[in-house]
């Protein structure tokens, strides 16, 4: 009776977020208004010729960058604007400002986790940034300036749930993760006792969360925080972060000369303070304070 009530409340909850925002897979949000994030000065007479992208990208007049749309705090795409906001959206537009082209002019492109090697090889995309972990795996197919930001994988239940604590208690429980994500990997390779479900969006594994279709969520905890603020009362995190998830901006991968200005970028908005004011007006929402951001490697071409 209980567990047919919670569902029917699970099921209403769902239909409200998707009513209110027109758009199934993506709970409503209040994001900060436009006053409240930094503006980035833009780099007078910048030039990186040497960088195909770059290029590109100044002959266009504006930076194409991909992101996601549907992680709050993050990178969330608001459906009657289009409009996107979040601390990526923000590390996206100073990382433009720097490199001389109007953060205001880009053009944000919504790429799933598992197709975001193929469109910066295709050159659907000038850069990605969007909870994008670098790893040694990925380094043989796109380049990767920073890190910018260090996550850990969590896991995300109903509130209801006791079973839950930690990876370990996930043998034979359903846990859905996104498809080509690291953590999806991780539950894959260390619990493999763990039933996985894979869809293209974490969104999309929460509402199969709140309808009981699924039995946790898995993902970084920067993203789960964002999911579980939408609905406390119904999803809590648990346990503590078991991975090192380093947030990097994606390149194409020839492009050295464009991802070692693009950790000069983070470097200077890091030591001028710009960082810091993007993050407390997207993630710091969560409540987590502004941590230090995490060295930047610049590594050598390969
Ligand atoms: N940071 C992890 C990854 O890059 C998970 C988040 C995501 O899928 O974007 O795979």
């Amino acid at each position: 009776m209980l567990r047919t009530t919670r569902l029917f409340a699970a099921l209403v909850l769902t239909a409200l977020a998707t009513a209110a925002c027109g758009k199934e897979g993506s709970p409503p949000t209040k994001g900060p208004a436009a006053g409240e994030l930094p503006k980035y000065q833009v780099a007078e007479g910048f030039e990186l010729t040497k960088s195909g992208t770059w290029r590109k990208a100044k002959s266009r007049g504006r930076f194409v960058v991909g992101a996601k749309e549907d992680q709050p705090y993050l990178g969330e795409k608001d459906p009657a604007s289009g409009r996107y906001s979040g601390f990526d959206i923000e590390i996206a537009k100073m990382v433009s400002a720097s490199l001389g082209l109007d953060p205001g002019k880009i053009s944000f492109k919504t790429i799933a986790s598992a197709n975001r090697e193929t469109a910066l090889q295709n050159g659907q995309i000038d850069y990605y940034v969007g909870t994008y972990t670098i790893n040694d795996l990925r380094k043989k197919l796109v380049g990767f300036a920073g890190p910018y930001y260090m996550a850990g994988q969590g896991l995300l239940v109903r509130h209801d749930e006791d079973d839950i604590k930690g990876p370990r208690d996930l043998n034979g429980k359903r846990v859905c993760s996104a498809a080509g994500s690291t953590p999806y990997q991780r539950i894959k390779q260390d619990y493999p006792k763990a039933t996985l479900v894979a869809y293209d969006t974490y969104s999309v594994c929460v509402d199969n969360l709140l309808t009981y279709q699924v039995d946790a969520v898995t993902t970084d905890d920067a993203i789960l925080i964002g999911y579980a603020a939408k609905v406390p009362d119904e999803l809590k995190l648990v346990g503590k972060p078991f991975s090192k998830e380093p947030y990097g901006i994606g390149v194409p991968r020839g492009d050295t000369t464009l991802r070692l200005a693009i950790d000069d970028a983070l470097a200077a908005r890091e030591k001028n303070g710009d960082w810091k004011k993007a993050y407390d007006a997207t993630l710091g929402l969560s409540g987590v304070p502004a941590p230090k951001p995490p060295a930047i490697d610049r590594y050598p071409a390969s």
